[in-house]
């Protein structure tokens, strides 16, 4: 087994707080199905599932109640055992009205799985048509369709990457799964490097998680195909970009995907998905999901059902306290402040945070200082005050010609501007108005 002991990364970045400490050392908790899910039948990238039930359907854990719609989509499965109360539109964790499936649960649970498939024996085809029966997608941020990406069109890949940064302050749930289901975890890399015909697999961590490495590490003191390479504490190091430039030193160009440069990456919770889909003949149904702040009662590492109400999670995890000021969906540089607390987990939700008023500060904004900060920080090379503005102008096509569809909204600019602009919300908005208005 390959080990770099010097601590590689990307260029730019920072290094805010990571607030890891409120929930890195509890292990997963099982949280019991709650009383309703809404299960949002898009709940991925690509087109919505097509629902399979109707009204009054009484349905299975694990039962297929919608099925994939096109190539880039996904199946969904119920996350309980109960009866479909209606199919209607609910507010999402994005903020968006999407239609869902509200399923009224049963106390009496029973289950519905897939045949358990022989890990060792499996072909490359059998683990991609399970990863899409199972409705697998990736845990990262996107939610993209997994099988979608293990289907590269006529590329040679040489490596998989596995992504164990998390490099989104508060977030420990990846943290904990690598702690927790270690040789699970490497299952599932052998996997999906055998369903791409893949000859090394590489899991990249940040040297903040020693415990996750060092597990890591002595689990797979019996394979040569697998390393692991330690990377510098710094956000964005999870970002795809930045983490195939720092493990294998590969740059994807603007407008290429990682499977352009010969690798393909996976998220850490989305490996295990893989491996209980095929070893035990789960679809996914649960998310795994850090719960923290100061302002929970209870921060917890936990396993949820996809569908469960936010407000029903914060509830288990003991109710907020009074100096609460922001509920956010995902980490807090890329994560959604939530309006609705009705709104459902979804297979790719990382993390709830309760926020009090130590840790959410009203900035006032002032005029650009023209420090450049911004630009000595964004990962992707840049330049965020000048994006920001042209976005100010209308001037999307300027905005366009100097790279402005390529930000991956990480937030790092904002996060580093004397001058408090909300750069990233700017060219947020002006890569939407460049992406519709300019073919
Ligand atoms: S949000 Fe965009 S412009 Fe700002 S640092 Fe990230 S990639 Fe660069
Ligand atoms: S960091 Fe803020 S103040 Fe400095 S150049 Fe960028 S936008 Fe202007």
């Amino acid at each position: 087994m390959l080990f770099f002991n010097q601590k590689k990364t990307f260029r730019g970045g920072i290094h805010p707080n990571t607030y890891k400490e409120l929930t890195e050392d509890l292990s997963f908790e099982i949280m019991p199905p709650p009383k309703q899910v809404i299960i949002p039948l898009s709940q991925h990238t690509g087109k919505p599932a097509k629902p399979l039930i109707n009204k009054g359907t009484k349905v299975k854990t694990g039962e297929l109640i919608a099925e994939q719609d096109g190539y880039i989509s996904a199946n969904i499965h119920s996350s309980v055992t109960g009866k479909v109360i209606k199919i209607s539109s609910a507010v999402n964790v994005n903020g968006f009205i999407k239609e869902s499936i509200f399923i009224e649960t049963d106390e009496n649970e029973e289950f519905c799985k897939m045949p358990s498939l022989n890990i060792e024996a499996i072909t490359a085809e059998e683990i991609k048509t399970r990863i899409k029966d199972a409705g697998i997608v990736g845990l990262g941020g996107a939610a993209f369709p997994a099988y979608v990406k293990l289907s590269p069109p006529d590329k040679k890949i040489d490596y998989v990457i596995l992504n164990g940064c998390e490099c989104e302050p508060y977030l420990t749930r990846d943290y904990r799964l690598m702690i927790e289901r270690t040789d699970d975890i490497i299952s599932g890399l052998k996997l999906i490097m055998k369903a791409v015909n893949a000859s090394k697999g590489i899991i990249g961590i940040e040297d903040n998680k020693i415990e996750a490495i060092n597990k890591l590490k002595k689990a797979l003191s019996n394979y040569s195909d697998i390393s692991i390479i330690p990377l510098k504490t710094k956000y964005p190091q999870g970002a795809e970009k930045m983490l195939i430039k720092a493990v294998i030193n590969r740059e994807v160009p603007p407008g290429k995907l990682p499977f352009d440069v010969g690798c393909i990456i996976h998220n850490i919770g989305t490996t295990i998905s893989i491996y209980d889909a095929i070893s035990k003949g789960e679809p996914q149904i649960t998310a795994a999901i850090t719960v923290s702040g100061k302002g929970i009662n209870k921060p917890k590492n936990l396993i949820a059902r996809v569908g469960t109400p936010l407000i029903d999670i914060i509830n288990f995890c003991g109710g907020i306290k009074s100096n609460t000021k922001k509920i956010i969906v995902g980490g807090p540089m890329m994560g959604i402040a939530q309006y609705d607390l009705s709104a459902p987990v979804t297979k790719a939700t990382s993390g709830i945070l309760v926020l009090n008023d130590e840790e959410v500060t009203n900035f006032k904004e002032t005029n650009c200082l023209r420090c450049g900060k911004c630009v000595e920080v964004c990962p992707l090379n840049l330049i965020p005050t000048r994006l920001a503005r042209l976005t100010q102008f209308k001037k999307y096509e300027d905005a366009k010609n100097l790279g402005i569809t390529v930000c991956m909204e990480c937030g790092t600019c904002t996060y580093n501007c004397p001058a408090n602009i909300p750069l990233v919300q700017w060219i947020r908005l002006g890569k939407q108005k460049a992406m519709s208005i300019i073919s």
